[in-house]
């Protein structure tokens, strides 16, 4: 799955979280397995592939992302959130530095073992990108 739905699921357990516990850093701490561990629940929907629609549908919606987190005031919320929601693509995707180059910095697959999942079209994938775009400028303005 692209970093978007990712970032916007982790995003939405520790707002969740926060909104459970009147203490900030107890809510992260509980936060933290559940938006990390979203990540490989989420990897069983198998997203088909955007090619030249990476940048208006996964980079452009992070941009966003980044940018509703800041004029919200908890940009930090919103940063440790996208990096749980996508921490397991960080560790086996080198930083995503296998997307740029895989012969010099191969993938692994240490979280990535999914053999079966819940295909989607391309259309479908595009909606996720823009449904999660919609949900988290919602946050940004609610919170
Ligand atoms: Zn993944």
């Amino acid at each position: 799955m692209y970093s978007n739905p990712h970032a916007t699921v982790g995003l939405v357990i520790n707002v969740v979280s926060q909104a459970i516990f009147q203490d900030t850093l107890t809510a992260y701490l509980v936060a933290m397995p559940f938006a990390i561990g979203s990540h490989y629940v989420l990897d069983f929907v198998k997203e088909t592939h955007l090619k030249d629609d990476v940048f208006v549908y996964d980079v452009l919606p992070s941009w966003i992302y980044y940018i509703a987190g800041f004029f919200s005031g908890n940009f930090l919320l919103f940063l440790v959130s996208w990096i749980e929601g996508n921490l397991f693509d960080i560790i086996d995707k080198k930083f995503y530095l296998s997307v740029v180059n895989s012969k010099k910095f191969p993938a692994t697959h240490y979280f990535h073992k999914h053999k079966t999942g819940i295909e989607t079209t391309l259309f479908g994938t595009k909606l996720t990108s823009v449904v999660c775009v919609i949900l988290f400028i919602i946050i940004s303005l609610i919170i």
